[in-house]
């Protein structure tokens, strides 16, 4: 059986001589897993739709519940991703962590539009990095289904609480919450805490619609990442690998 989906090749795992073993997020089904035979020769007409971060769309055969890519056109290779080596690891932590969230068989529409905006922003729009990280970790910690509660100290109420708690998923005051017990508190300021509002809140086509200072973006980050990985109880060797690429001092 033949069918078409467009996606973005999230790995690939080089197998026999020249054949790629590839998982792509799919717009209709999902994270499949696919074979690009002799995509590794020189001339084969797979090669630069079947590369690690392109928007394809592909034809896929399917045979005893085994893909393999029979055609693939690129819709959008994202260039600069691969001119630029820390935005390429930067994009490679992205398609990590959507092949942690997505499933087999279960259309998400949504996580693949955010990868690709998210790879967009880096690519074309040249947004700064720790923009992109912050709305594509917050965004898709909401897609997961780890959406956090934002409105108001979750004690008092008052709208600008000054702890955000990770394994809660919620904001707090100092004042109302010790420090100490169960679970890790970070500080977060007021410009930080309306960024993650407009964050999860936001309609998708204005994710990067908004600006912070440098110091800002810096904690913005610290948080949604170390939310991203509490919620999903999961590391990722492609952020290590970003971060070693970082000049010295910028540590997220
Ligand atoms: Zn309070």
């Amino acid at each position: 059986m033949y069918f078409k989906s467009e996606g973005i090749v999230l790995r690939e795992v080089l197998i026999d001589e020249a054949d790629k073993l590839l998982d792509i997020l799919t717009k209709e089904h999902g994270l499949v897993t696919a074979k690009a035979r002799g995509v590794r020769r020189g001339r084969s007409p797979l090669k630069s739709a079947c590369q690690l971060l392109t928007y394809s769309e592909f034809t896929l055969f399917e045979y005893r519940g085994k893909l393999t890519v029979q055609e693939a056109q690129p819709i959008e290779q994202f260039r600069q991703l691969r001119e630029q080596l820390e935005l390429f690891g930067l994009g490679s932590y992205f398609a990590q962590a959507c092949s942690v969230v997505a499933q087999e068989d279960a259309p998400n529409p949504e996580l693949l539009s955010l990868l690709s905006n998210c790879l967009y922003a880096l690519s074309r729009l040249g947004k700064p990095q720790l923009l992109v990280k912050s709305v594509f970790e917050l965004r898709l910690a909401c897609l997961a289904g780890f959406a956090p509660e934002l409105t108001g100290c979750c004690v008092c109420g008052k709208p600008d609480p000054d702890r955000f708690d990770l394994s809660q998923g919620l904001v707090h005051c100092a004042a109302c919450h010790p420090d100490q017990g169960e679970g890790i508190r970070m500080p977060i300021t007021t410009a930080v805490l309306c960024a993650m509002q407009y964050i999860c809140w936001c309609d998708p086509k204005k994710l990067f619609s908004f600006k912070l200072d440098e110091a800002s973006l810096q904690q913005l980050s610290s948080i949604t990442e170390a939310y991203l990985m509490t919620q999903l109880e999961h590391s990722f060797s492609t952020l290590d690998f970003y971060k070693s690429l970082l000049p010295y001092g910028e540590t997220t």
